[in-house]
């Protein structure tokens, strides 16, 4: 997985936990997603220990940079003012924004205001919006369902799409707006009908059968799935859609250039 990679294009998982149990316990990292998108790093959902998982792994945060929040959640935020603080280099820098569902900001803002001040901008995620950071620009196509305001993100760099479908109840128009080469699906049941508003393996199936990627990678396990062994359930999906299904697993470090070798 970490062959040598022209385009220096990549993806970290810094943690596949998702959900309350897995992130409370951290049978499963949480840190979120750090990208490398042609030397333009940027940090996706710093969830709960990111300041832990990206320094053990030697990934400087004053190189970041932006932050984006898909939603406020806990498990996706909770180390977005140490992050910032980092990004910032102790605050002292003004340096990188900050990308985040306008719930995130208002009435009990995810950040403290002291942070804030160290950013070079703020942005507000809408739908069916984009922005742009260095060479590599994002759209945010469709609000999810789930309990907070929530997006996922349609990533263009020089080179290559991947889309990130952060966490969503499974609704009619919500892939349509994900086709890109790499799919990352943050999946956290295993059986639909859950109380809570995520993806299970049926919906991961049936997103993958009609987006056809290169590539999917599923994330984000909540207990269900980690004790179904997601490179099993992988592996499965991937005989039954005949796409290349990976799991994600701490510390993937998945390069962009492998879509090159990947028939379409
Ligand atoms: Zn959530």
């Amino acid at each position: 997985m970490e062959d040598k990679n022209p385009s220096g294009d990549s993806i970290t998982f810094l943690g596949t936990a998702g959900a309350r149990f897995t992130v409370i316990k951290q049978f499963l990292a949480s840190g979120g997603l750090w990208l490398n998108l042609s030397g333009t790093e940027i940090l996706l959902d710093p969830g709960p220990g990111c300041i832990v998982q990206s320094t053990k792994r030697k990934l400087a945060a004053d190189k970041l940079s932006a932050i984006i929040l898909s939603h406020r959640h806990l498990d996706h935020s909770a180390d977005i003012n140490i992050m910032t603080e980092a990004m910032t280099q102790g605050g002292l820098k003004k340096h990188g924004r900050l990308f985040a569902p306008a719930d995130a900001l208002d009435t009990e803002p995810v950040i403290f205001s002291y942070l804030r001040n160290c950013l070079e901008g703020v942005e507000i995620l809408e739908e069916g919006k984009s922005y742009s950071i260095g060479d590599a620009s994002f759209t945010t196509p469709i609000r999810h369902i789930h309990p907070v305001e929530t997006y996922g993100m349609l990533f263009k760099t020089g080179g290559h799409t991947f889309s990130y479908i952060a966490d969503s109840l499974y609704f009619d128009g919500l892939c349509h707006s994900y086709g890109s080469e790499l799919l990352i699906m943050n999946v956290v049941f295993l059986e639909p009908g859950r109380p809570v508003d995520h993806l299970s393996v049926p919906d991961a199936k049936n997103i993958i059968m009609e987006l056809k990627p290169k590539v999917a990678i599923l994330n984000h396990f909540g207990m269900t799935m980690w004790k179904a062994k997601p490179w099993e359930i992988a592996q499965k999906l991937s005989q039954e859609t005949g796409i290349r299904v990976i799991a994600a697993r701490d510390g993937l470090k998945f390069d962009l250039s492998q879509l090159e070798n990947t028939r379409d």
